[in-house]
């Protein structure tokens, strides 16, 4: 999508700190950190959000955490643990419309979130 910040991204067009590309995900630092580690973990497919994913979608979902955790163990974040989390909609707290996942880590989280 043309005005799509995450598109632009993935297409290279906006530069960002990649940490993993391939033909279904890509992930790259946050450019506001809330987190000494914060990547956020972004299909290239341009969903708007999770109410957008269907069936098919399923194994990408699973990617999705498989790439977590191998992004977790080159931060060295593992052993600590991290958190996973994804925003859909204005309540969930979402301010991109291209669905993509939070990985968050280097120190304590606090629950409930905000
Ligand atoms: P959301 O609020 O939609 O769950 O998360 C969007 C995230 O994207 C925010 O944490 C925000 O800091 C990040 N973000 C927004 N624009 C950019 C950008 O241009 N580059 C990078 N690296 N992150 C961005
Ligand atoms: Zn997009």
């Amino acid at each position: 999508m043309s005005d799509c910040i995450f598109c632009k991204i993935i297409k290279g067009d906006v530069t960002a700190k990649l940490v993993h590309s391939d033909e279904r995900l890509v992930a790259f630092e946050d450019i506001n950190p809330q987190a000494p580690v914060h990547v956020l973990i972004v299909p290239t497919e341009h969903l708007n959000n999770n109410l957008a994913l269907t069936a098919a979608h399923a194994p990408l979902m699973g990617e999705v955490f498989l790439l977590a955790n191998t992004i977790a163990r080159s931060y060295g974040i593992d052993a600590t643990g991290f958190r996973v989390v994804t925003n859909c909609g204005s309540h969930g707290g979402q301010t991109v419309g291209h669905i993509h996942f939070h990985l968050l880590g280097g120190r304590p989280m606090t629950w409930p979130p905000g």
